[in-house]
């Protein structure tokens, strides 16, 4: 008899480029999907006034934006974009030319937002974007919220990942709020 084990998907890899370094990717998608996410430690999806623990207690919240790509070895992740890089890329994307392209990307210092520096054709073009709601499947993935059901409609799905980040978040103001006690 042959037995599967259950599949359980591996976290999709965050590419970071830091400072002074440059970086070849095939951009997968012309949408960048943007999150806000509190620190504790680790990043925590943020859900937003008035129902978010950590924004009702002040804690700052930062956007960060995801664009879908592939390394050099073919591995399909998420190039991080900062909140200073976000209209950029918009801007850069909504022209058209980068999905299905080779992108080098840098990131030419500290203070400057990762950026394309050079753009060659793909040499095997993959043709069909990853849809925005893969990307936020992955990032829910990595941010560890619930996984989308079979059959489970998007709206309802994203209900779930916010009733959980809501309870994840309440622990994370309350351990806070213990600790400075
Ligand atoms: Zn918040």
């Amino acid at each position: 008899m042959i037995t599967t084990a259950p599949l359980v998907e591996e976290p999709r890899p965050i590419y970071r480029v830091s400072a002074g370094e440059t970086r070849l990717f095939h951009i997968l998608s012309d949408r960048v999907t943007g999150v806000n996410t509190h620190w504790f430690g680790r990043s925590y999806l943020c859900i937003g006034a008035p129902d978010c623990p950590a924004c009702f207690a002040g804690v700052e919240q930062r956007w960060t934006g995801y664009l879908p790509v592939a390394d050099h070895r073919g591995n399909r992740g998420l190039l991080e974009i900062s909140a200073s890089g976000g209209e950029l890329w918009e801007r850069r994307l909504s022209q058209g030319k980068l999905f299905d392209s080779v992108a080098k990307i840098e990131r030419p210092s500290r203070f400057a937002c990762v950026r394309v520096a050079e753009l060659r054709p793909a040499a095997k073009p993959v043709g069909t974007p990853i849809e925005p709601e893969e990307a936020y499947r992955w990032l829910m993935r990595i941010l560890g919220m619930p996984a989308r059901r079979p059959n489970e409609q998007f709206p309802e799905w994203v209900g779930r990942v916010r009733v959980a980040a809501q309870a994840a978040l309440q622990r994370c103001v309350g351990d806070r709020n213990l600790a400075s006690e």
